[in-house]
């Protein structure tokens, strides 16, 4: 860690807020010492994922703390639910401008209660001061050989899955007011379950952080394959028919991010399987549309069959 800001007594805060004794057999050794020690099971491979959310670009300086230790953690696991991992380990390192202890004792219970629920141990991490606030953490899983689920994997044929809805985290960002949506952008649930489930069922998957015409973007061009998907079909929040705002619903299902859904492809004769699924998880699973042979390019069709124009992407320079 930093020298400089060892004068707050870093060690009390870490020890205070973020050393918890391991609850897996295979955490040999936690947080308090140089490294980690981790004792993977034989068989299984190992899923690693890093994301970074920094104040000003992925949350306000007023952002809520408990949710934010709950997001930073769920955007991890989301990404390991995507490759069909299931979650064990993550590090925290984290940047503060000062030791807020009510904000970290907030951000720790956030973040606990998350790793709790899906059986995720906190090995270890980094503190230090920095100009604003960073939170950057590295989740690691483990999956059973040859079934990870990959973005490469989409076939010709294969129907394209949703989970959840999507539109709801980005029509947060327009209209703050509405309770509901603004869980799905400041709490959203990774669908640590369905990723584990899907192996074997699934041919490609990815989670929908950017949005679902860029994040299918992902898959298409990983495998090499176009898509149409059915504007109509795609799962949305409820809120938006109070909205009656066609652009930007279009703009938020379309190309709005932070929903953490799975979006996935499965060959048709996957339907009854998936549809028992969805109903065994109580989490809707949709069919929005058709991967086919082709350039890896994405139609998305109206009500009458035409073709709409949508941003595509998210940039995270722009
Ligand atoms: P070192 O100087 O050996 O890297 P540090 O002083 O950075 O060790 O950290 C001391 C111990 O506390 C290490 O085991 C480290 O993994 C852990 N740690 C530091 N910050 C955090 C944090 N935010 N969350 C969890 N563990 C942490
Ligand atoms: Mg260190």
């Amino acid at each position: 860690m930093d020298p400089r800001a060892r004068g707050v007594n870093e060690f009390d805060l870490i020890r205070r807020h973020f050393e918890r004794a391991p609850k897996n057999k295979s955490a040999l050794v936690g947080v308090g010492d140089d490294c980690a020690l981790l004792r993977p099971d034989a068989g299984l491979e190992l899923a690693i994922t890093t994301d970074m959310l920094v104040e000003g670009r992925h949350f306000a300086s007023g952002a809520e703390p408990r949710a934010l230790g709950h997001k930073a953690l769920a955007v991890n696991l989301s990404d390991l639910a995507a490759i069909g991992a299931a979650p064990r380990w993550a590090l925290l390192a984290i940047g503060l401008p000062e030791a807020d202890e009510a904000w970290l004792k907030a951000f720790a219970a956030g973040f606990f209660a998350l790793a709790e629920r899906f059986g995720v141990d906190l090995v270890g991490g980094d503190t230090t001061r920095a100009p604003q606030r960073t939170i950057t953490i590295t989740a690691m899983g483990e999956v059973p050989a040859s079934v990870a689920l990959y973005r490469a994997g989409a076939r010709p044929g294969d129907d394209i899955w949703v989970s959840g809805e999507l539109g709801g985290a980005a029509l947060s960002l327009a209209h703050p007011e509405i309770a509901e949506v603004a869980k799905r952008l400041h709490e959203p649930e990774p669908r640590v379950e369905l990723g584990e489930r899907l192996r074997g069922m699934a041919n490609a998957a990815i989670d929908v952080s950017d949005g679902l015409a860029g994040d299918l973007g992902h898959i298409l061009e990983r495998s090499r394959v176009g898509a149409v998907v059915e504007y109509s079909l795609i799962p949305r929040n409820s809120a938006f028919k109070e909205i009656k705002d066609p652009s930007l619903e279009r703009d938020c299902v379309l190309s709005g991010g932070d929903d953490y859904e799975l979006l996935f492809t499965a060959a048709p004769a996957r339907r009854a399987d998936l549809g028992a699924l969805a109903r065994e998880l109580g989490l809707p699973l949709t069919r929005i549309g058709a991967i086919q042979s082709g350039e890896a390019r994405l139609a998305v069709l109206d009500a009458k069959g035409k073709p709409m124009t949508f941003k595509s992407g998210f940039d995270h320079f722009a």
